[in-house]
């Protein structure tokens, strides 16, 4: 009798963002001809830099030749892309071993992947609210414990992120082991300065803890002074890894890279207490497990650091921070409670009346046509928030923010 891996069917049947469609399905049914917008997505809609694109034209040629064909990719990604990965943080003060920098398919990938490499036991920390996939990663691979009353797993430490502390992480006041940092961070558009950094990067010495530091949207952060890696900090490299995503930064999300970078000096412990680097777990499990991102696909992404490559990809960040500063300011004008949406292309917005997420969902959706994603799909503390995001048109931005502003909330 073949067992199911039982941790699997303790995340919800269906993601988290899919009850978002169901909801928007059934208001369809009602109202076939309107013109729904959606303005809290997190994918991305402008086409991709017209470099990359070209990049990826001669790629395919490359292909078609006997002469130019490759087949397998090394297993941590191209040359080509990695000497450009390391040259970009070299102009933020930087260095970085080639040998630390994994291109993969996604952050995503990585995101739940680590967890092979990580032992069972460990305590997880993930802020409150936080991207998803965190919480389930740690679900499905048996790290969470069990379901309490609050709706929290009981092996789970939960971050306190709060209008307190403007939504900055909380330390935990207990000992934890691997800590989710995302910065900036999904779904609140907070920012970490750099002595908050610092605080995490010194935590985790201190507790021989790894920080997994989640930067998909480093992309955004314009204000000077702000880090851009977590390596901006003394010592981070013994305690983090940085997963980078072209995604967001250049409209990979349906195309697939982006990078992962495990420092030589970050070490993980046997039971026994001795020392492993984690990158040879990394390595062991990188051989094994994939065959790596296409070429083509590398050449696409090596493109955005090219010149002209570097002006397109700025222009699309600068497009949706554009789009999410206009949500900003206008829902602040209209007495909204607004954070975020300077360093990151999502503005967290506190609902009206102290409604529930869902509640200001359907009033949005059947009032104003418009699909935000509530604040509960990030966790418990997100309820009661909605998440709007850059990522519109411009146009639509615009329709959705006049809409809005006529309803007088
Ligand atoms: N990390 C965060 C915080 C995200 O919001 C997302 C996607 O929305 C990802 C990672 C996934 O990025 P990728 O498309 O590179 O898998």
């Amino acid at each position: 009798m073949a067992l199911a891996n039982e941790n699997y069917l303790k995340t919800p049947e269906i993601y988290c963002f899919d009850e978002i469609e169901k909801r928007v399905n059934a208001f369809k049914v009602l109202h076939p001809n309107s013109k729904l917008i959606r303005l809290g997505v997190g994918d991305v809609t402008r086409p991709l830099p017209n470099e990359v694109v070209r990049a990826m034209q001669v790629a395919i040629d490359e292909m078609s030749l006997s002469e130019s064909f490759r087949g397998y990719s090394p297993p941590q990604g191209y040359d080509f892309l990695i000497e450009k990965i390391l040259k970009d943080y070299r102009s933020y003060g930087i260095n970085i071993d080639k040998e630390s920098v994994f291109i993969n398919d996604g952050a995503k990938s990585d995101i739940g992947n680590i967890g092979h490499v990580l032992g069972r036991d460990n305590i997880i920390a993930i802020s409150d609210p936080v991207y998803p996939v965190y919480e389930n990663a740690t679900i499905m691979s048996g790290r969470a414990g069990v379901l309490t009353e609050e709706q929290k797993w009981s092996n789970v430490v939960y971050l306190r992120c709060s209008e307190r502390t403007d939504f900055v992480p909380e330390l935990p006041t207990e000992k934890v082991d691997v800590i989710y940092l995302c910065n900036p961070n999904n779904p609140t558009g907070t920012v970490l300065k750099k002595a908050e950094l610092k605080r995490w990067v010194d935590y985790a010495i201190e507790h021989q803890s790894i920080i997994i530091y989640d930067g998909a949207y480093q992309a955004y952060i314009n204000e000077p002074d702000l880090p851009r890696s977590i390596y901006e900090i003394k010592g981070a490299k013994k305690v983090a890894v940085e997963v980078r995503s072209y995604s967001k930064t250049a409209g990979f999300t349906g195309l697939r890279c982006g990078y992962s970078v495990f420092p030589q000096e970050l070490i993980v412990y046997t039971k026994m207490g001795e020392e492993v680097p984690l990158i040879k777990l990394w390595n062991r499990r990188n051989a094994n497990y994939t065959n790596g991102v296409s070429y083509i696909v590398q050449r696409g992404a090596e493109a955005i650091y090219s010149r002209k490559g570097k002006t397109e990809t700025q222009e699309l960040v600068n497009y949706y921070l554009t789009n999410v500063s206009l949500i900003r300011n206008e829902l602040k004008s209209l007495g909204f409670k607004v954070y975020g949406g300077i360093n990151s292309p999502y503005v967290w917005v506190k609902t009206p009346d102290n409604q529930s997420s869902w509640k200001f969902f359907q009033q949005l959706l059947y009032e104003n046509q418009i699909v935000g994603t509530p604040g509960i799909v990030f966790g418990i503390s997100g309820d009661g928030y909605m998440r709007f995001s850059g990522f519109s048109s411009r146009e639509e931005t615009l329709i959705a923010l006049e809409r809005i502003r006529k309803s007088k909330y």
